[in-house]
């Protein structure tokens, strides 16, 4: 995909051929690998609590945020109507933070001591098991 891309401005199916020309160069292995790291990036954005070398990794990788941007876009823009096998489905949901989480796997990331506050909060990333029981009742 080239830097200046718009999207109005290019057909879906060159769009298609810039993906799959990108997911050839990658391989299999390191796509899914950074696709799982993407995952818990965006995990942790939404909770704001990415570990500066979590931060650092991704922004090595993704050097141009708004070039990320507009190929996150894109390619969910492909996948919308495709139909994904249960492995698939599966995959999607893998998320880990590069270089190792603060819950250390344990689902709960511990909090500043402050008065009246909670000393650890959920992991975005290793809680959602957690999160998943509780809201069905199992916890
Ligand atoms: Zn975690």
């Amino acid at each position: 995909m080239p830097n200046r891309f718009r999207a109005a401005s290019v057909e879906a199916t060159q769009v298609a051929a810039w993906i799959v020309q990108g997911a050839e160069r990658l391989g299999a292995e390191e796509l899914r690998r950074q696709a799982v790291f993407s995952y818990g990036q965006r995990l942790m954005e939404m909770s704001a609590r990415v570990p500066v070398h979590a931060q650092a990794a991704h922004e090595q990788r993704f050097p141009r945020a708004g070039r990320l941007d507009q190929a996150e876009r894109a390619a969910a823009g492909s996948t919308v109507w495709a139909r994904l096998s249960a492995s698939a489905l599966a995959r999607n949901a893998d998320a880990e933070v590069e270089g190792g989480c603060p819950c250390g796997g344990g689902g709960w990331i511990a909090m500043p001591p402050l008065p009246e506050a909670p000393d650890a909060m959920t992991c975005p990333v290793h809680g959602r098991e957690t999160v998943r029981r509780h809201r069905g009742g199992a916890a």
